[in-house]
């Protein structure tokens, strides 16, 4: 078993062994999680004083979102981006109950990619929390289409072919840490390139294309495994059938990962998507920007450049404009949504965000449920029945506790 050690945190010590009180969702009544040196080592009905939580607080695997573009200002893409602020990232996502994510390079020169990701790298070696938070690297392009609507907010410039030496070379600055990459099927030698990298065991996931049906199915037989923002990155106009999307819906080793903030995807399709994948082959992302987290307001100078506004609702788009411009809603509000806009129950929304991202990334021998043996990694919460509205109460990251409210 890894054995985390915070340098970020001076009280890590006191810390280490903890008990948290609630219940667990899915379940009935009230227990108490004891961890020990970050794993989950025993639950039991008693109640003890000094728990975290309490008889009314939900307890979740931590949430796990795998697309997160920056948050708090902080965009992992930006040129000028430091350590200490790839580390601050975490601050801002634990506060929102977050306890798990991948950060995610979008296209871009070789050369800037290389050095995104060989900081995310580094954090890793030099932060526990930035450890035990990434759960890998999502790279989501250059390899994507270069047509308008599909490509969405990517520099036509960079995006290119698919080309091999070009990953190993990102895997490399990463560590290893790539787990999932997005690209677009249909681009020259795409489906060679899909079948290497799946070998290796990174997710491939089909996004930002405008393939034909034919394509989508050859690119699942090639070892894709999901679709990235299902619905979003696309043409505003396709035929009504046969397209891209029925197609990914309708594959169904396919797992699609969809962004409920309401903006992104109107509540019909977000409950037709969760219909046709059910519970079990969905994940919830946010696809947050890094203005998520601050005030609503007027923003400028953002990757990609322009000004941006942030609106009460979470509707991010270009000033002025009806266009959207990323999202900046965290999946406490998705895990919501996913209740409020769909049959969702609290608990498959919960899985949504938990359970499944473990399982699509290969993690579910450690993480993704409250179970002992277990990482400690735990997101707790309160949920009124009737408000739909999921309340962080606190964070646990193997076995620290993060934030509380
Ligand atoms: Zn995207």
């Amino acid at each position: 078993m890894a054995t985390y050690h915070f340098p970020d945190d001076e009280n890590f010590e006191q810390e280490w062994n903890m008990q948290v009180r609630g219940r667990i969702v899915g379940g009935h009544e009230p227990v108490t999680v004891t961890t020990d040196n970050g794993t989950i080592s025993s639950i039991t009905d008693e109640a003890v004083d000094d728990a975290i939580g309490g008889d009314n607080v939900w307890v979740a695997p931590g949430i796990c979102d795998v697309q997160v573009n920056g948050v708090g200002g902080i965009s992992y893409k930006a040129e000028d981006l430091t350590l200490e602020q790839v580390i601050e990232t975490t601050e801002w996502m634990y506060k929102t109950g977050t306890a798990k994510w991948c950060p995610t390079v979008t296209t871009s020169s070789a050369e800037d990619a290389i050095q995104g990701l060989g900081l995310l790298a580094q954090a890793c070696r030099e932060s526990g929390h930035a450890d035990a938070s990434f759960c890998g690297f999502h790279v989501e392009g250059p390899y994507i289409s270069s047509e308008d609507g599909p490509r969405g907010a990517h520099p036509l410039e960079h995006t290119r072919d698919p080309d091999w030496d070009e990953f190993q070379r990102y895997q490399e600055a990463a560590d290893g840490k790539i787990v999932i990459f997005t690209l677009a099927p249909e681009r020259e030698g795409a489906l060679a390139f899909i079948e290497k990298v799946a070998a290796t065991g990174v997710v491939v996931s089909i996004g930002h294309s405008g393939a034909t049906p034919a394509q989508i199915q050859d690119a699942v037989s090639a070892g894709a495994t999901m679709s990235t923002h299902l619905g979003n990155g696309a043409h505003a106009m396709i035929p009504r059938h046969p397209n891209y999307i029925w197609e990914q819906l309708a594959a169904d080793t396919l797992w699609a990962g969809v962004i409920p903030d309401s903006h992104h995807l109107p509540p019909a399709v977000l409950k037709c998507f969760y219909r046709a994948k059910q519970r079990d082959h969905l994940c919830i992302v946010s696809d947050i920007a890094s203005i998520a987290g601050l005030p609503p307001g007027i923003y400028g100078n953002t990757v990609g450049g322009g000004g941006v506004e942030l609106a009460e609702n979470g509707r991010l788009s270009l000033a002025g404009t009806p266009y959207l411009a990323g999202a900046a809603l965290f999946l406490d509000t998705g895990i919501a949504n996913m209740v409020t806009y769909t049959d969702a129950s609290l608990e498959d929304a919960v899985r949504m965000a938990t359970s499944n991202p473990a399982k699509l990334l290969g993690l579910e021998d450690k993480a993704g449920s409250v179970a002992e043996g277990k990482e400690a990694t735990l997101s707790l919460f309160r949920w009124q029945e009737g408000d739909e509205k999921l309340q962080t109460v606190a964070t646990v990251v193997a076995g620290e506790l993060v934030h509380t409210a």
